[in-house]
């Protein structure tokens, strides 16, 4: 790969240029602002004694010093992030075009709804077309994230009890392979999780399933495909099951690209869908962007003539008689989870990309994610990777994802899941995501999207087998890596902390500075 080798000692800008130096000359806003507010009295005992301590470049130095620093970066356009259960695809820029319009960004979440009509309509049809690729009736695109979502739908299987009387209804069953916010939401929304077991053949364990379910069910929880990338083949008597003690069956759609077009979860039997359009529908994520987590709903029978689509706790965008588009909050929805309707930028995104593809486009984007992973997984057991094996279901095909487990490898190197990913960082690739499942030991969980390449995928193939040569011939420098990355091995633990990624000589050059201050 060919993203810039960073040196370890390249310097932060507070090393760079020279007293005095300038990029611009700033007119003098001082006068500017006298004329406006006449005359400004700071009080002399908060005036700062000395001139801050910043740094003083020419703007050529600013401009090389920031490309410097984006070239050590890397990122989906630098080259593949095959990160498990993230779908990190490529996002087009072609889309920017569109969301930096003024038209949605100058828009304001407090305007009048006739004001508004327009983004009002592009989220009604979003809407339609995600409930229809799910196979439910509805959607809300209020959450701001998968996890959100799966708050929302596990606050709509509270209130669908409750409302029927049925508060003793207090358990979630959860896989022990499902994605850690599932757990997680169920237990924020109140719930006790009960996890069972996934079968050597990677589908969840039905004698331990029917053991867990009871009267107490509220519902269970499900990924399908697993985060193993393998599709529940049991999943019809599965629903059959849970809705045989009046449970909702939810589904967690974060990662579509696996199944879309072909098998909807609302077929599956599933209630309730969240769908991430930061990670199916191209738009980006990471780095604390915003994101869209929307939920689609079957309007299934709550009580009387109370519909699952009236106690959502999200907004819906609805269409009256007259063409208008209108924000509605649901007749018994139990409050709202954020501020405002929904993330625009990301919605914005997600029905271009989907009004650009169509249906076809939208089934090659599965077929093309699916054919990447088990295309990859052909390549590295044909370059007769040993080190790497395969936990469930060894026969299956992948769907979208793959898990490998570099069990073997430790066992006969020593060198662990995590050596294997900081290898692939020095051989200028992006790490899988790593120890998760985990039910699966020295995990290597690696998806490639449908937006990779032929020569991606051997590459990167090429590069575990690669690691593992190594890990046989030199164990100790494959321990050490990275070697070539602008930070070397960091501790993990340290590493929860900011201040501690800095290395130590940095440090020492900051507080030289008087300036340790400003990297905290
Ligand atoms: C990413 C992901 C989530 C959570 O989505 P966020 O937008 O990160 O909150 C949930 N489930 C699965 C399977 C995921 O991959």
């Amino acid at each position: 790969m060919n993203f810039r080798q960073a040196k370890w000692d390249e310097p932060i800008i507070f090393e760079l240029g020279s007293s005095g130096r300038r990029g611009f000359i700033v007119p003098d806003v001082e006068d500017e602002i006298r004329k406006v507010l006449g005359e400004i009295k700071i009080p002399e005992e908060i005036l700062r004694k000395d001139p801050p301590n910043l740094p003083e470049l020419s703007e050529v130095e600013v401009a090389r010093h920031f490309i410097r620093l984006s070239e050590m970066s890397y990122g989906i356009d630098s080259g593949p992030v095959p990160l498990g259960s993230c779908t990190m695809k490529y996002n087009p820029k072609l889309m920017l075009k569109y969301i930096e319009d003024p038209r949605i960004t100058l828009l304001h979440p407090l305007q009048d709804e006739e004001t508004v009509q327009g983004i009002l309509e592009i989220m009604y049809y979003l809407q339609r077309w995600l409930a229809n690729i799910v196979g439910m009736d509805l959607c809300t695109l209020h959450p701001a994230a998968g996890a959100q979502g799966e708050l929302t739908g596990v606050i709509t299987i509270r209130r669908y009890h409750d409302l029927k009387g049925q508060e003793h209804k207090d358990e979630i069953i959860v896989p022990d392979s499902a994605h850690g916010t599932n757990p997680a939401s169920a237990s924020m929304g109140g719930f006790k999780v009960v996890e069972i077991p996934t079968s050597p053949d990677g589908n969840v364990d039905l004698e331990a399933l029917e053991a867990a379910i009871s009267d107490r069910t509220a519902g269970l929880m499900l990924t399908n495909p697993s985060t193993l990338g393998l599709f529940e083949e049991n999943i019809l008597t599965i629903a059959e099951l849970v809705h045989k003690v009046d449970g909702l069956l939810y589904y967690d759609g974060a990662n579509l690209n696996g199944i879309m077009g072909y098998v909807r979860p609302g077929d599956m039997g599933f209630d309730i869908a969240h769908i991430n359009i930061h990670k199916t529908f191209s738009s980006p994520h990471g780095g604390g962007g915003p994101g869209a987590g929307p939920v689609c709903f079957k309007n299934k029978t709550v009580k009387g003539d109370i519909r699952l689509g009236d106690i959502i706790p999200g907004p819906i965008v609805v269409k009256d008689r007259n063409g208008n588009y209108k924000i509605q909050m649901p007749k018994y929805a139990p409050g709202r989870l954020r501020a405002f309707t929904a993330n625009v930028g990301p919605l914005v995104w997600g029905f271009i990309y989907i009004l650009a593809l169509g249906p076809q486009g939208l089934k090659e984007v599965t077929e093309t994610a699916v054919l990447n992973t088990n295309y990859f997984m052909k390549f590295l057991e044909k370059l007769g990777a040993k080190g790497y094996t395969l936990t469930h279901g060894q026969e299956r095909f992948r769907k979208h994802e793959t898990v490998l487990s570099a069990e073997p490898l430790k066992k006969e190197t020593g060198v662990t899941a995590e050596d294997v990913a900081k290898g692939l960082l020095d051989r200028g690739f992006y790490a899988p995501t790593i120890y998760f499942p985990l039910i699966v030991p020295e995990a290597l969980m690696i998806e490639f999207t449908e937006t990779e390449t032929k020569e991606n995928l051997e590459a990167y193939a090429r590069a575990l087998k690669e690691i593992e040569d190594e890990a046989r011939k030199e164990p100790s420098k494959a321990k050490m890596r990275p070697l070539n990355t602008s930070v070397r091995r960091i501790d993990n633990v340290k590493a929860n902390h900011p201040r501690s990624v800095t290395p130590s000589w940095r440090v020492k050059v900051l507080r030289d500075k008087g300036l340790l201050g400003a990297l905290r």
